[in-house]
């Protein structure tokens, strides 16, 4: 066992602070990593808030993790102490099911969530708000030197959660790809669609974005504040991913659907979103909605962002703003991932 300092909350309405925690020895095929820096992904203060349902407290969030390996298990194979590395949703699965044979390991009825879930050991897991973090190697991510460790952090999540759905649905030259809002996955999906060839165009609720929405690769952009905004864009995307966490009526939103496309759902409202069935019936479009993506996946997800050049855009903070920062991304008021510099956990 050894002690590694973090930040908590105790309930859904109480601030962050400092802790310490214990983290088991590495077994035979884990690895230990420092942890550089930790995103705020939105799905931590629905989790931390219990807008999701009850958290188990105290909760240490964070599944967004890069870091540097300071120790492996006598039998890891993948990595050795120096590695840049990386965790995101995921820290185990039960490896033989069949979700878990087709490398699908988030859909595994026995997946290990890397906070807020039980672990290997029986203990709560506890993510990145801490200095270090114990894991098996096959839930590791490698990350590509091209990649800083503060702008490949909010990738473990952000990144894989929109390059799945991306590839899945086909974006790609000359098809049209319509991103949902442009916030912290937003503005990494305009990026990862826009490498991959596709023609992409944001819709977001005013222009405040558009300048930024153009600059991370959109040729269009979509303000749904503007009335007959749907007017001219009806059947027009082959794929609509919406990021949006915020709760609404997908109607309008699924009218832009073309033949056979698809809506797919990223954003994870916390209520019911409502929808006229009826749409469906006049467009033929596909309504779903994707979780993240398999370990595989995400490490074909890092390097492409390496190779191509995508990076979340992140605002570095200490962990003593991170209740702060929570508020200001409910608000939608962060440009575009707050990172939490793990030295000063
Ligand atoms: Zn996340
Ligand atoms: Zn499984």
């Amino acid at each position: 066992m050894s002690t590694a300092r973090a930040w908590a909350m105790d309930g859904p309405e109480e601030p962050f602070h400092p802790t310490t925690i214990t983290r088991r020895e590495v077994g035979p095929t884990e690895v230990a990593f420092d942890i550089k820096y930790a995103g705020i992904c939105h799905s931590d203060i629905h989790t931390a808030r219990s807008g999701w349902g009850p958290a188990k407290y105290p909760i240490v969030p964070g599944h967004e993790i890069a870091g540097v390996v300071r120790e492996v298990g006598t039998d890891v194979t993948k990595f050795a102490v120096g590695d840049r590395v990386g965790v995101g949703c995921l820290v185990d699965a039960c490896g033989t099911c069949e979700q878990c044979r087709c490398g699908r390991e988030q859909f595994c009825k026995r997946a290990v969530w890397t906070y807020n879930s039980i672990g290997v050991d029986g203990e709560v897991t506890k993510g990145g708000y801490s200095t270090s973090i114990t894991v098996e190697q096959d839930f590791v991510c490698r990350i590509p030197d091209a990649l800083g460790l503060d702008v490949a952090a909010p990738l473990l999540c952000a990144g894989i959660t929109t390059y799945s759905p991306l590839k899945k649905w086909g974006a790609g030259p000359g098809k049209r790809v319509a991103i949902v809002g442009m916030g912290g996955l937003g503005h990494v999906a305009v990026q990862i669609a826009a490498a991959m060839g596709a023609e992409v165009s944001v819709i977001s609720q005013t222009r405040s974005k558009e300048a930024d929405g153009r600059r991370f690769g959109a040729s269009n952009y979509i303000a749904v504040s503007e009335d007959g905004w749907i007017k001219g864009h009806v059947g027009e995307f082959d794929l609509v991913l919406s990021t949006v966490a915020a709760d609404e009526d997908i109607t309008q939103l699924v009218r832009t659907v073309a033949f056979g496309g698809a809506f797919i759902d990223v954003g994870m409202p916390e209520t019911a979103s409502k929808l006229n069935l009826r749409t469906l019936c006049s467009t033929g479009a596909s309504v779903n909605a994707s979780l993240i993506g398999g370990i595989a996946e995400t490490q074909e997800m890092l390097d492409f962002c390496a190779e191509h050049g995508v990076a979340a855009q992140v605002e570095v903070i200490p962990a003593s703003e991170i209740t702060a920062a929570y508020d200001r991304v409910v608000k939608s008021a962060v440009r575009y991932r707050y990172v939490i510099d793990a030295s000063t956990i």
